[in-house]
């Protein structure tokens, strides 16, 4: 019989992965808010910030309101997949922190759309991002920083929807 795996921690750390996360903002300074979160994303333990794309100033899609603001960014992390989306929830929580009324639209959105190849399909998160080839705003931003990952079938597929850069 196998002896079982040693249960020490470092038995789980593995070398760290490319993480795509998209950024989205509409509410107050958008700009400012995915800059800043672009800068916290920096900081994240055991993670540091290997590209981000440009600004883009998106039309709300299947949404009303103001435009949004996106942006992706590429990581290189260690933190587990789980652990990561927890970062991302606690800086979606300190961006919202004076968010005026309960369920008040965020002023930040952070997804998680790419985890390394990992394919994840848990109650909490699901990777790839069920949804990233259907928007321009994810789309768009992550051709620019990893044209690799992005078929240019689906980007021609995207030119309905209203985005541009913002200078
Ligand atoms: P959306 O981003 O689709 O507008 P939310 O940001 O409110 O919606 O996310 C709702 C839930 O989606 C979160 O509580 C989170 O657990 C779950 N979720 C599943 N997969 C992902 C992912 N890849 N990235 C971010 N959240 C995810
Ligand atoms: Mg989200």
């Amino acid at each position: 019989m196998a002896a079982p795996a040693p249960a020490s921690p470092a038995a789980a750390t593995r070398g760290p992965v490319t993480a795509y996360v998209a950024l989205g903002a509409n509410l107050g300074d958008a700009v400012a808010a995915v800059s800043a979160a672009l800068q916290r994303l920096a900081a994240l333990p055991q993670s540091s910030l290997a590209a981000h794309s440009s600004l883009y100033r998106t039309a709300p899609v299947q949404a009303t309101g103001p435009d949004f603001v996106n942006a992706v960014a590429a990581l290189r992390t260690s933190l587990t997949a789980p652990a990561l989306l927890a970062e991302l929830q606690r800086l979606e929580d300190e961006a919202g922190r004076d968010r005026p009324y309960r369920n008040a639209p965020r002023t930040l959105d952070l997804d998680l759309l790419l985890y390394g190849d990992a394919r994840i399909a848990s109650p909490r998160l699901v990777v790839p991002h069920p949804r990233m080839h259907e928007r321009a705003f994810v789309l768009v931003p992550l051709a620019e920083i990893a044209p690799q990952l992005v078929a240019p079938a689906a980007l021609a597929a995207m030119t309905s929807q209203v985005i541009a850069r913002i200078p």
